[in-house]
């Protein structure tokens, strides 16, 4: 028996681009068989509501609203609801899974991470830093930055992503660098839910805490443990990179590969 989590999810309390409250989607994921949701809101260089001018103490409060909001229905009807956050860097999007709101309020130093403080942060904490959407190219996306040394796992399928070969180029990735991988819906409002447009990834057991399910997308290697689209992770070949890509070593600093060659030899 597995069970079934979502991994990327947005609020409206905390989440400027999102139009429903944590508490709204508690009844849509339990109707749609899930055990568990993550709430994944804004982090604070991304689209997040919390006015940054707040002392850092009364900033993290303000910040775990929109969790609070989808915890508190989730304990009533039986989901379970986890802390993380996504914070975006220059166009790249980390899932931050693992710590809570009491770890939060003591490391003020969270806002101004660079990738690689990140990494060992969480990694320290026993969380789990996952590259969203790696190979998205929206318009307000400049270019296309990888830091394969400084993520856990990658979302290998989001179905947020307008394009599916951003999803297969993302699989490709995570495998030419043997990382595990994770899908996620990205959702921000109702409609998608109804639309049954919902990803997620299947775990043989129930974590207990957001750290158990930290741990548990660090051992996902295979995309039949994921919840995707029909077909959404099979390569039709015209899968490419149309903007800039960057790609940082361990230290933060570019290394000058083309995409192609960095894939083959990673
Ligand atoms: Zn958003
Ligand atoms: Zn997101």
């Amino acid at each position: 028996m597995a069970y079934l989590y979502e991994t990327h999810l947005h609020t409206c309390l905390t989440s400027g681009c999102a139009s429903a409250r944590g508490r709204d989607y508690i009844a849509y994921y339990l109707d749609a068989g899930y055990s568990g949701i993550v709430v994944t809101d804004h982090f604070f260089r991304g689209n997040c509501l919390v006015d940054r001018n707040l002392p850092w103490r009364e900033w993290v409060k303000e910040f775990c609203r929109g969790f609070e909001d989808a915890q508190e229905e989730g304990a009533r009807r039986g989901l379970d609801v986890f802390f993380g956050w996504e914070e975006t860097f220059e166009g790249d999007d980390y899932l931050v899974y693992g710590l809570d709101k009491e770890w939060l309020l003591e490391h003020p130093e969270a806002r101004h991470w660079t990738r690689r403080a990140q990494y060992r942060a969480v990694q320290a904490a026993g969380g789990c830093v996952v590259h969203a959407h790696p190979f998205r190219q929206h318009n307000y996306i400049r270019e296309v930055c990888l830091a394969p040394r400084l993520i856990d796992a990658v979302e290998v399928a989001n179905a947020g992503n307008r394009e599916q070969y951003y999803d297969v180029l993302a699989l490709r990735y995570a495998e030419k660098l043997g990382l595990p991988i994770s899908a996620g819906s990205d959702i921000h409002h109702i409609d998608q839910v109804e639309a049954g447009d919902l990803y997620g990834v299947y775990l043989q057991e129930k974590p207990k805490n957001a750290s158990g399910f930290a741990a548990m997308i660090k051992g996902i290697r295979d995309t039949a443990d994921l919840k995707i689209g029909e077909g959404r992770l099979e390569s039709r070949e015209d899968e490419t990179i149309r903007i800039p890509l960057k790609i940082l070593n361990e230290n933060e600093r570019p290394i000058s590969r083309n995409f192609w060659d960095f894939l083959e030899r990673g």
